[in-house]
């Protein structure tokens, strides 16, 4: 994504064309800032080829998970819809791990009949719940059993997962415990210890201090686990947040696979899919008021929900730059009728109009796939755009696929 001669550009295509061709709001990926975030990755974390499950929840495009699955990844899933749109879109079974507290007895048989890598259980009852389907079908399934380290990701309250506090996963002593079940279990199969502390970290010590949490329990549970599922949460730069240090997290990585030899899994979304994308929107009206300008826009909340979820800041960029600022604060909102329906509020902005094309960044992750109905809006179209290709990988939702 760049400028040239003051117009937006999404690789090699012109963003005013595609608003002029599509009805706005528009979800717009970059395949090539896709396969570089993949690639990335990967070469981050070289030295010992982690399989990386992308998070599915962050995106469940099937057109990108296809482009995913070709990219080598594997998927994360945590439900049986994304469970089936991986499998729909070629991502191998072999390659799926299975998340969530609450999974159903429903989706662990379509788990277990479709063979994928780990179901990766969150409590006692789920085990004993695997357990019993797998004895009804006289099977042994491969199970993980996902740790709560109780370790603070220093992230937003609202994404953070990892305390103790938070629902997810169990605490040490019930860790300890299953291990032991597991192993004394005709039907299953100990391989995984999963952990996942929350999301958009960028400070590498809470995850140093959730391997050393890891450590100590794999310790005291004398288990050899094949594979060691770290979790995503990756945090990217929305704004001006200071980086992530990879290098910190792969050297703590590798002092910890010195004395564990296991395989190593990610499940990354955000760092993989949320700066690939930018959504296209154009302004109906600008409402001035005394102390702001409200630039209302034709994306809402229920296209794009993060700001009104978790207050988070996107940057928005107009699609033609100029030269004149304007001095007034502008409060970028959506046409929803709800006061959390706002994007974004920033003095010092160009100057706008009515009509006027604005693009909101880093909307690839929990965009698309946190989109709802609400106000009974259609859900936006999406397109990928691969050098001065592009095309259409989802079409807009008709009204009367609603009704
Ligand atoms: C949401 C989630 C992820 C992905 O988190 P990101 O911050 O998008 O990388 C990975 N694993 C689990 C279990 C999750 O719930």
């Amino acid at each position: 994504m760049n400028y040239i001669k003051k117009n937006l550009f999404i690789e090699k295509v012109n963003a005013t064309k595609i608003a002029a061709k599509y009805k706005t709001p528009i979800y717009c990926y970059s395949y090539n800032k896709l396969r570089k975030n993949i690639s990335n990755l990967k070469s981050t974390f070289k030295s010992f080829k982690p399989l990386l499950c992308f998070s599915v929840k962050s995106n469940a495009n099937i057109e990108i998970l296809k482009e995913i699955g070709k990219l080598d990844c594997g998927a994360d899933v945590v439900s049986l819809g994304e469970l089936s749109m991986a499998l729909r879109a070629g991502i191998k079974p072999k390659k799926i791990v299975f998340s969530g507290i609450g999974k159903t007895s429903n989706e662990i048989k379509f788990a277990i009949e479709k063979k994928i890598l780990l179901i990766n259980a969150e409590s006692k009852s789920e085990i004993l719940e695997i357990e019993r389907i797998s004895k009804n079908k006289k099977k042994k399934v491969d199970v993980g059993i996902r740790l709560n380290p109780n370790t603070d990701a220093k992230t937003l309250k609202m994404i953070s997962t990892g305390k103790e506090e938070n629902k997810f996963g169990v605490t040490e002593n019930i860790f300890l415990e299953l291990v032991d079940y597991v192993n004394n279990s005709q039907y299953l199969n100990l391989k995984c210890l999963s952990v996942h502390i929350g999301s958009q970290i960028l400070d590498s010590r809470p995850y140093k201090k959730m391997l050393n949490v890891l450590k100590r329990v794999i310790k005291k549970s004398n288990h050899k686990f094949e594979y060691i599922d770290l979790g995503g949460g990756m945090g990217i730069q929305y704004n001006n947040e200071k980086k992530l240090n990879y290098n910190d997290y792969k050297r703590e990585i590798n002092f910890f696979l010195k004395n564990h030899k296991s395989k190593i899994i990610f499940e990354p979304g955000r760092s993989i899919i949320a700066d690939t994308a930018v959504l296209i929107s154009k302004i109906i009206y600008i409402k001035k008021t005394k102390i702001k300008n409200f630039i209302i826009l034709d994306a809402g909340m229920n296209d794009f929900m993060r700001p009104a979820l978790y207050g988070a800041k996107h940057k928005i960029i107009p699609l033609i730059k100029n030269q004149k600022k304007l001095k007034k604060l502008v409060e970028f909102v959506g046409p929803i009728c709800e006061t959390t329906d706002r994007f974004l509020s920033i003095k010092g902005f160009q100057n706008l109009a009515e009509k006027d094309l604005v693009a909101i960044c880093d909307v690839g992750a929990y965009g698309m796939s946190l989109a709802s109905n609400y106000n009974l809006r259609p859900k936006p179209i999406e397109l990928l755009v691969k050098g001065n290709q592009m095309r259409v990988i989802k079409k807009k939702q008709k009204l009367s696929d609603i009704f």
